[in-house]
């Protein structure tokens, strides 16, 4: 983990650390024109500023300079390999135990890279420790034939600015017996994202236009579902949505119903799941009844998994709140379907009709989240055509005739370079936002219900609809993103 800089503390009265891409900072030094213009320097080299109520902020440095005083060796190492992948920008660590083979891969600006090699009983010994003496869960004894869930919430075993972490676990089946995944998701709290909706989509990389759309949706009545991959930012989206909403509308309620809460939102009744029960789509249901009688004037529903929470939902979204979830599902358009199929089988009174009118089903986005190029390394591609390795892959050749396909101009096409200090070696720097935003009207809903597909997507396209590939194309042409990261993430592009 990057020292926090003492000489940054001197200067600003120990109320502002630098650590690694963040400069923590309390609200105190807000209009201190010395910190004003060092901070402006810092987020012109790819800084984060992260602001802290000076309470908060006390709060931070404690844990900051708590020693680490871990209760047996194994514990010491998790701790610090915690420390590591949030050092490095990680949101994701993958321990994956095969035989004698262990392997931690972690996941930076949504691509997951191998990361380290150990023995694979070792592995385990440290699986083990973390779940049974770092986590809270439902069952205390590690059991690798069984999938299990936990959480570290305890501060001291977890980097600064992670308020928890989730611990999730799934026994595999291998040729030569059996072996563990074990994934841990980092939890922030940071907000890196302040003020109006507006403010905070334009600094989380989201595009006008979708911008535009977006403020649009959060003033309809209705659904609006978000779908994308694990890790493609939709809980974040739905977050600062409702955050913004919140504090643009004091005099209204608003609740949020998760399992569990994974941020804590500011002005938001978070509303608990109970965990006692053993059908999860019940107890979700239960929980969005409840909050419904709790009466919200919007409501939040973390993810539609089950058929009972989409039923719920759609409850709630008759009765005239504007409901923001998540739903998996592979494109906006898409989106529909998956909740009709979910509607059916918890057997819905005609769902087809109530998905038809666009005041309850009312808006439709999908996500993703694509690397962006180091601006200080990256490789024009006739810079990478020099290299006799590039001119003599064949996969990279083939990938560069579908490029040309889809209309990309090649000459402005940029490749990942060697990794520069600005990128810590790793020759990404931030995210791109691919971002589908429907807002359905009658005319649409009517396509979709037909399930006709074409006529759905052209008209989509008429109000607006740019698919995720076709950004990422843009994105590419504009030589932000590596087109083998973007076929990595979305798929290769059609060679028509
Ligand atoms: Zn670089």
């Amino acid at each position: 983990m990057p020292s926090p800089s003492p000489e940054l503390s001197e200067r600003f009265d120990g109320r502002s650390v630098l650590l690694g891409e963040e400069l923590h900072a309390s609200t105190e030094l807000r209009g201190n024109i010395h910190f004003e213009a060092f901070a402006s320097l810092k987020t012109r080299q790819g800084c984060h500023i992260i602001w802290h109520k000076p309470a908060d902020f006390d709060h931070f440095l404690l844990n900051l300079d708590a020693p680490v005083s871990p209760a047996n060796p194994v514990q010491g190492q998790a701790i610090a390999m915690l420390r590591e992948a949030f050092a490095g920008g990680a949101s994701d660590i993958h321990m994956t135990c095969l035989a004698t083979h262990g392997n931690i891969a972690l996941r930076r600006m949504g691509m997951l890279e191998s990361w380290r090699d150990m023995g694979g009983s070792a592995l385990m010994t440290l699986m083990r420790a973390i779940y049974q003496s770092m986590t809270e869960a439902g069952s205390p004894r590690f059991d690798p034939l069984t999938r299990q869930e936990g959480r570290i919430v305890n501060r001291k075993f977890l980097p600064p600015t992670v308020h928890s972490a989730r611990v999730h676990t799934e026994p595999l089946q291998t040729a030569n017996g059996q072996g563990l995944l074990m994934t841990i998701r980092l939890l922030y709290d940071t907000v890196k994202a302040q003020g109006s909706l507006k403010d905070r989509l334009t600094s989380l990389g989201y595009a006008q236009k979708h911008i535009q759309s977006l403020i649009k949706l959060s003033h309809s009545p209705g659904l609006t579902l978000v779908a994308g991959p694990t890790g493609s930012g939709k809980t974040t989206l739905l977050r600062h949505v409702f955050e913004a909403l919140a504090l643009e509308m004091p005099d209204r309620s608003f609740l949020s119903i998760e399992d569990p809460p994974e941020y804590p939102m500011q002005r938001i009744a978070q509303v608990l799941v109970d965990t006692s029960l053993d059908n999860r789509g019940a107890a979700y249901s239960a929980a969005i009844a409840g909050a419904l009688r709790a009466d919200p004037d919007y409501l939040m529903i973390g993810e539609i998994r089950h058929p009972e929470a989409s039923s719920a939902a759609l409850d709630a979204a008759l009765t005239g709140h504007p409901v923001w979830s998540s739903i998996h599902a592979a494109s906006a358009l898409g989106i529909f379907q998956r909740l009709l199929s979910l509607l059916c089988v918890a057997k819905f009174a005609d769902p087809l009709t109530n998905l038809q009118d666009p005041a309850v089903l009312s808006g439709l986005v999908y996500q993703r989240l694509l690397p962006k190029l180091c601006p200080h390394c990256s490789l024009k591609l006739a810079q990478a055509l020099q290299d006799s390795t590039y001119r003599s892959d064949t996969s990279f050749l083939d990938m560069l005739k579908r490029l040309k396909a889809q209309g990309v101009e090649l000459t402005s096409v940029c490749v990942r370079g060697n990794g520069c200090e600005q990128c810590k070696g790793t020759g990404r720097i931030g995210l791109l936002v691919a971002c589908e935003v429907v807002a359905c009207d009658a005319q649409l809903l009517g396509y979709l219900a037909n399930r006709d597909q074409e006529q759905s997507l052209s008209y989509a396209r008429s109000l607006g609809l740019e698919t995720t590939a076709q950004q990422a194309l843009d994105f590419i042409g504009q030589g932000h993103l590596d087109p083998r990261d973007a076929e990595n993430c979305l798929g290769y592009f059609p060679e028509r």
